[in-house]
């Protein structure tokens, strides 16, 4: 198998009928960038600041914070990278923050972005180290666990005021910045068009968003297999995102567990996916799915069956019998 995938990555990532798809791979350590060039990935689509921050005893020091986004940025060689602003609160505790609070529902609670805004020292500094490290690159920077719009603006803002800042120290700045906003809580999938219109990109933080529109802890093993990535209705919920996307020329992408597993990664792309990022190991796996998949048959078959699935069966069983029958 490995010598398969090993050959793969000199074939181009396109489907059967020629339509190209972007495979990426998460990371967010430095251990992870020699994955980029084995696994063959076509760049990063999320990094995962906040590693650095959990694997550390106390908080990383701008110098460290701008060394690690500079290296991950020679190692990509060229090759496009997604920086997370750090995602901490939840089930990621850091030891060391003494603002931290006990919570009853931490997976609802002062998380991510809510938190940074609340605590902007610390994201200006990790901001003002991205656009160091990003001197004369174009510099991707996304916003995790948005919930309002108004929280993109104010982390704009944020951004805007370190960009003048580094300007006038002459800085050498990044040649371009792309803010995107990931989409993991469900109250921005009724305010779709105006999010596209008020970011760069968009990317679907599938663990997260499936966890919020199910009312399931992600982490809970009793519950594990009770409900279905691929059922209707969530599938339903990623085409909105996909068209959306497509209807206002907003690049849209996946970046969770379920852009990794060939049968999902197929049914992604079905719905109008053309980007999605992966842990390295399932690059291989997806892109010997994709070089075969006829897209076409694809998109007819969800034109048939998403609203309607054929003789009610799930549509797991049917995208696995789609699979099967090619
Ligand atoms: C997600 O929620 O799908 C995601 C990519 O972010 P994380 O898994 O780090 O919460
Ligand atoms: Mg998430």
């Amino acid at each position: 198998r490995q010598e398969v995938y090993r050959e793969l990555r000199k074939k181009p990532s396109t489907t059967r009928d020629g339509v190209q798809v972007d495979l990426l791979m998460n990371a967010g350590l430095a251990v992870d960038l020699p994955q980029l060039a084995e696994a063959g990935a076509a760049g990063i689509g999320l990094f995962r600041t906040e590693l650095q921050f959990m694997v550390a005893s106390t908080f990383p020091r701008a110098e460290a914070q701008e060394k690690l986004y500079r290296d991950v940025l020679e190692a990509a060689r060229g090759k496009p990278v997604t920086f997370r602003t750090i995602d901490i609160g939840g089930d990621k505790v850091l030891p060391y923050f003494k603002g931290a609070i006990q919570e009853e529902n931490p997976a609802l609670g002062w998380r991510a972005i809510r938190l940074t805004l609340d605590r902007p020292g610390l994201l200006r500094t990790q901001i003002r180290a991205l656009l160091k490290a990003s001197g004369g690159r174009e510099l991707k920077l996304m916003l995790p666990m948005v919930t309002e719009l108004g929280e993109i603006a104010q982390a704009r803002e944020i951004i805007d005021r370190e960009v003048r800042h580094l300007s006038r120290f002459a800085h050498h700045l990044p040649t371009s910045l792309k803010l995107g906003a990931m989409l993991e809580v469900p109250s921005l999938l009724f305010q779709l068009d105006e999010l596209m219109k008020a970011v760069d990109f968009v990317s679907v933080g599938s663990n997260d968003l499936f966890q919020f529109v199910m009312a399931v802890d992600r982490g809970n093993t009793q519950l594990a297999n009770r409900f279905d990535t691929l059922s209707a209705p969530f599938l339903r919920v990623l085409k909105q995102i996909a068209d959306a996307g497509a209807r206002n020329h907003t690049p849209v992408t996946l970046c969770g567990e379920l852009a990794g597993k060939p049968i999902s990664a197929m049914a992604l792309i079905g719905l109008g996916f053309r980007s999605i990022s992966m842990s390295p190991a399932s690059i291989g796996p997806v892109k010997a799915m994709l070089t075969e998949l006829p897209l076409e048959e694809l998109k007819a078959f969800f034109d048939d069956n998403l609203m309607a699935p054929a003789q009610g069966l799930p549509m797991r069983a049917l995208l696995q019998a789609f699979a099967d029958d090619r």
